[in-house]
């Protein structure tokens, strides 16, 4: 596979910069920071390495961020600022579908073995993300002799309790307990999630740390709901927003049920950001909106670029997830700092960031008429959703990026390992 490298000077300027940092391997197989978001698998997970990555960058580390390449014209070497860049490690076909990936893990090892070996590269300690990267880093870190994190982001136990018809590889679940017996550390975002790998993984309790995700403040913050309209192109109708990957796990035909229950009231329309036409679950929504009736009142607008999406959370009335599970829900956090009310299933990590009856509402049952019943709340009154917008922007000033790293960092720091002092 024939791929563009870097210039050897522009490596070698990155290089020189970072040489007195302390490095840091990101283990991600599937997840690139670089990849298309709401489209197939590639969503919160890619969002957040990017941001911890860069966070950690900014703590005085320098983070390699080693993942599976996905295109022939790729550069192996993707700098994403001063301290932070993505390897492209040639591991199996590009369209690999994930389910195949695990056999192209060894093969992906060698390489990112290869490519420090090959630069001379000593890290001081691998963070690993979900299952298929902890089985690579576990056995990087006993090759190197290095401390190993591991960050799982969802977890096969819980995720197959969450909603019958989840189906998981059979090596998904016995790999994430072997990782989990023989990691230094493995961080989450919540407690429910620490619990759960105690009760569901026998994980010892002075192994697991939790650390909240973070949302980007400067890029999701507050503003003019009719100029984001405008610069939307949308109707006067109030809006209600689903943002995130098209996948049954999420819920998103509930929120039709649900639209198809309060539009015999209100002249309300469905903004549905995310997602490919081709996508399986793309053509059973867009089939269900029409049995439905709601033609000309969903719209779905496909994966949409990171930095466009303050405006659709701005021009929202409310913001709606609805999955059946989350190990965090970043949407949720991105639509509160944008001071926008969420309503969400009460499931483990929307339940540690939306605050019901605050900065929005919880939902427990994913029942269409128990959703309708809190929209249509929301949507009948504006004090409270201006009231709940605004609470909702409090609770998100507090869960910045930067605080996701120093907590990481100092997860680090109790394997010994801490950031160049400047
Ligand atoms: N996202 C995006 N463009 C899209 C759809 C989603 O940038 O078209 C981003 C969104 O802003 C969020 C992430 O993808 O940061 C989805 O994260 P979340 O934790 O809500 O869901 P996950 O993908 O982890 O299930």
């Amino acid at each position: 596979m024939g791929r563009a490298s870097l210039p050897l000077s522009c490596n070698a300027i990155l290089e020189k910069r970072t040489l007195l940092l302390k490095r840091i391997a990101f283990i991600s197989v599937h997840g690139c920071p670089m990849a298309v978001l709401g489209t197939r698998s590639a969503g919160g997970m890619n969002v957040y390495i990017r941001a911890l990555a860069q966070g950690l960058g900014r703590q005085g580390f320098a983070v390699d961020i080693f993942t599976r390449c996905h295109g022939s014209d790729e550069p192996l070497v993707n700098p994403l600022d001063a301290n932070t860049r993505v390897i492209h490690i040639d591991a199996g076909p590009e369209d690999a579908p994930k389910e195949d990936l695990f056999n192209y893990c060894p093969a992906f090892l060698q390489g990112v073995n290869a490519f420090a070996g090959s630069n001379g590269l000593h890290y001081e300690l691998l963070h690993s993300h979900y299952w298929l990267s902890g089985w690579v880093g576990q056995a990087l870190s006993q090759e190197w002799r290095v401390p190993h994190v591991a960050t799982f982001h969802t977890l096969a136990e819980i995720k197959t309790r969450a909603r019958v018809g989840e189906a998981e590889a059979t090596s998904r679940s016995a790999t994430e307990r072997q990782v989990v017996g023989a990691v230094d550390r493995v961080i989450v975002s919540t407690g429910h999630e620490r619990l759960a790998l105690q009760q569901l993984y026998d994980a010892p309790e002075d192994k697991v740390r939790v650390v909240f995700g973070g949302v980007d403040l400067d890029l999701f913050h507050p503003g003019d709901q009719r100029a984001a309209r405008d610069r939307l192109g949308l109707n006067g109708h109030q809006t209600i927003l689903y943002v995130g990957r098209l996948d049954p796990i999420k819920g998103v035909d509930v929120l039709m049920h649900t639209l198809s229950q309060i539009e015999t009231c209100r002249d309300v329309q469905l903004l549905v950001v995310g997602g490919n036409t081709d996508d399986a679950e793309s053509r059973r929504l867009r089939t269900l909106t029409g049995q439905l009736g709601l033609a000309g009142k969903v719209e779905f607008l496909g994966s949409q670029p990171h930095e466009t999406l303050p405006d659709y959370y701005q021009a929202a009335d409310v913001c709606v997830v609805p999955s059946y599970y989350e190990s965090f829900g970043l949407v949720a956090l991105e639509a509160m700092a944008c001071g926008t009310p969420v309503v969400a299933s009460r499931v483990a990590g929307l339940q540690a960031i939306v605050k019901d009856n605050r900065s929005g509402y919880l939902v427990a049952w994913h029942c269409p008429d128990a959703y309708a019943d809190r929209l249509e709340v929301l949507l009948s009154n504006d004090a409270l959703r201006h009231s709940m917008g605004k609470q909702a922007r409090q609770a998100a000033v507090d869960m910045s990026w930067d605080r996701t790293a120093q907590g990481v960092a100092a997860v680090y720091a109790e394997l010994g390992v801490r950031p160049q002092k400047g």
